[in-house]
């Protein structure tokens, strides 16, 4: 079963993409995280991306696809992908049809995490004391909610209309909603 956790910074994505991880027995696919890492090891890519990471923007779609290529067509993963914060453009949904459809897999479950920008920012400025997070000051916050609202719009056209594609309100609690997502995996 491959998923696609959908929503702004915030929204809790990370959380129950951890959740699902466990559950299905699944891998994460956090670009965010594999980002980070880049930095995080000085390698080329984390030099190309550190000031648009910094601003709040949008990392390229070419460096992000390029990253989560291995691991759409690594066998052990097959059907147990679990993406959070990719697809982020049109660009990138178009490109990750294009790998499931190479490897013979498909998205069963789209879920939108749907928040307001008040509940984010609380959320954001909580996390970045917990977690210590470099590119969440609050201004960046802003701009990254906005990029994401901007940016994603043609994202959430193209899968809204989809029958798999699942709305839940993200200001609910952390376990509702985890059951709302239980009850349309019925697992
Ligand atoms: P996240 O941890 O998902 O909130 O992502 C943190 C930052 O990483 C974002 O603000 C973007 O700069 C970058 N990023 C993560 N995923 C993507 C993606 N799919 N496309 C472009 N940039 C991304």
């Amino acid at each position: 079963m491959n998923i696609i956790l959908f929503g702004p910074p915030g929204a809790g994505k990370g959380t129950q993409a951890k959740y699902l991880v466990k559950k299905i027995n699944g891998f994460q696919i956090s670009t965010g995280e594999m980002l980070r890492d880049e930095i995080k090891k000085d390698t080329n890519i984390g030099k190309k991306i550190i000031n648009d990471m910094n601003d709040g923007k949008f990392v390229s779609d070419e460096i992000v696809n390029k990253l989560i290529m291995s691991i759409i067509s690594d066998p052990q993963k097959k059907n147990k992908l679990i993406f959070d914060g990719y697809p982020r453009t049109l660009s990138q949904a178009k490109n990750l049809d294009l790998l499931l459809n190479k490897s013979n897999q498909k998205i069963e479950f789209i879920f939108f995490l749907n928040v307001n920008k008040e509940t984010i920012i609380k959320r954001i400025e909580k996390r970045r004391i917990i977690e210590n997070r470099s590119d969440d000051d609050l201004n960046t916050i802003l701009r990254r909610y906005d990029t994401y609202m901007d940016t994603t719009k043609p994202v959430l056209d193209f899968y809204s209309k989809k029958e798999n594609f699942h709305e839940i309100d993200g200001s609910y609690e952390i376990d509702e909603i985890k059951r709302k997502i239980d009850t349309f995996l019925r697992v």
